[in-house]
């Protein structure tokens, strides 16, 4: 099929890749020329495990890249994928999707065939029914070839094209079954359960997943400070309990809390909805304010162990909101440093992935060393706190005789090395 995929970002680019992989040809949309030409080019403009050979081999064949809408016209089905941000207070902003489909339907008013255009962004619950379709329809002309499909995306970042390509369900809503027909072809050749329902239950679908994800998470930190008090590991603990298959082994890893581009923007947005809606949503809150105490956590236990914070050389290792990537978007890194700039200690930071990002998201403090190798950021250092899981740390181990005092605070379990303690365990 001819598809286009409009925003290329980690979900945008992941299902143009796996599209392009799976026979389809893909014209890949974005509004950052950068990203265009990059891609053009067979260069990934993004960090993302097995991108750069998909790269080699769709770019200039089954993947193209354009900033211009004019291509859709050529495309039977179109697929967004923009980004769609949250506020502190959770009020989602839907300009950007906006923006798209006023594009999209611009483009398409004067299409005869059957094009399917197919919302992957996650949007609160209505927002197809209510702003995208009339935005496209108004634009369009009122194209009546036009149908429409939410079609959330699960992957994670790290692993995402593993994911799309083998994912847990397919999950279609639509309200026309043609439309959903059509979704169904599109996805012919990856074998997993499709869930066909109606477009408001499928983007609920989605916040009601990652509300959920975030919901264990936050169970295990809670588990895992009465285990810190107890003196018990909590990761043992939660293998048990994971074991059980009405509970499963998986999101239950206690640490400084769940970050990233998804979980805290999409709990903050049910949130914010449920409280639109006159409800008082009393778990998600609390599973938000149990995730904003963790980096208070390690901070306190920073402090027990080695005194007033001022003037001590703290290394941070990995800024990433986990191992395996660049992505640095409410990252728990991120309160960690600032609480640590507060109380005028000085950081000498590292990640193998992550650098270029937290220097554009957090920009030149005085304070704020930037190193280029973990024993950069470990010599003379009074402590160390470790924030992410990336591989590379396990095999760490005589960089930690460059510290000046060896205290070594996991935040995230990955150190094979043995003096050291974890926020829990
Ligand atoms: P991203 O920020 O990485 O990328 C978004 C891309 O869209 C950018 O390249 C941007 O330039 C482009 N864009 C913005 N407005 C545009 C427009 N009008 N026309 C064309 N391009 C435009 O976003 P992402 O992380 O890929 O997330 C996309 C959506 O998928 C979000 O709704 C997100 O919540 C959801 N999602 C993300 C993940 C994830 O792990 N990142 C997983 C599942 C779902």
């Amino acid at each position: 099929m001819k598809i286009s995929v409009i925003g290329a970002g980690y979900v945008g680019l992941s299902s143009s890749l796996c599209l392009a992989e799976m026979g389809h040809e893909v014209i890949q949309i974005d509004i950052d020329l950068q990203k265009v030409d990059a891609i053009n080019s067979g260069r990934s403009p993004l960090v993302e495990p097995g991108f750069d050979d998909m790269f080699c081999r769709h770019s200039g064949h089954r993947l193209k890249a354009t900033a211009d809408y004019d291509s859709i016209s050529s495309t039977e089905v179109c697929i967004i994928c923009v980004n769609t941000p949250s506020s502190q207070k959770g009020e989602p902003d839907l300009s950007r999707i906006e923006s798209a489909c006023r594009s999209i339907g611009y483009n398409l008013r004067n299409s005869h065939g059957f094009h399917l255009l197919v919302v992957k962004s996650t949007v609160p619950p209505g927002t197809t029914q209510c702003l995208i379709r009339p935005t496209v329809l108004e634009t369009c002309g009122d194209n009546p070839n036009i149908g429409f499909a939410v079609n959330p995306e699960f992957l994670r970042e790290g692993q995402a094209l593993k994911d799309f390509m083998n994912p847990d369900r397919i999950v279609i809503g639509c309200w026309d079954p043609k439309a959903a027909d059509m979704l169904v072809k599109v996805y012919n050749g990856i074998k997993s359960p499709i869930i066909r329902t109606d477009p408001m239950t499928a983007e609920m679908i989605k916040y009601a997943s990652n509300a959920f994800l975030a919901t264990k998470i936050s169970f295990s930190n809670e588990i895992g400070n009465i285990c810190k008090i107890l003196g018990l590991d909590v990761y043992e603990v939660m293998r048990g309990v994971g074991l059980d298959h009405r509970i499963s082994p998986y999101a239950l890893d206690a640490g400084i809390g769940f970050g990233g581009s998804c979980l805290p923007k999409d709990l903050r947005s049910l949130i914010y909805l449920a409280e639109n809606l006159g409800e008082n949503p009393r778990l998600l809150k609390s599973v938000e304010e149990v995730n904003n105490l963790q980096s208070d956590m390690i901070i306190k236990l920073l402090e027990k162990r080695i005194g007033d914070l001022k003037e001590k050389r703290i290394a941070i290792l990995g800024i990433a909101f986990k191992g395996g990537t660049d992505e640095v978007r409410d990252s728990r890194a991120i309160p960690v440093i600032k609480e640590l700039l507060r109380r005028n200690a000085t950081i000498a930071s590292y990640d193998p992935l992550a650098l270029n990002n937290m220097k554009i998201f957090i920009g030149n403090i005085d304070q704020l060393e930037y190193c280029s190798s973990a024993a950069e950021a470990l010599q003379d250092a009074d402590a160390c706190l470790v924030l992410a899981d990336c591989p590379i740390f396990a095999d760490l181990d005589g960089e930690f005789d460059l510290m000046r005092s060896k205290i070594i605070i996991e935040g995230r379990r990955i150190l094979e090395f043995s003096e050291k303690e974890g926020i829990y365990w």
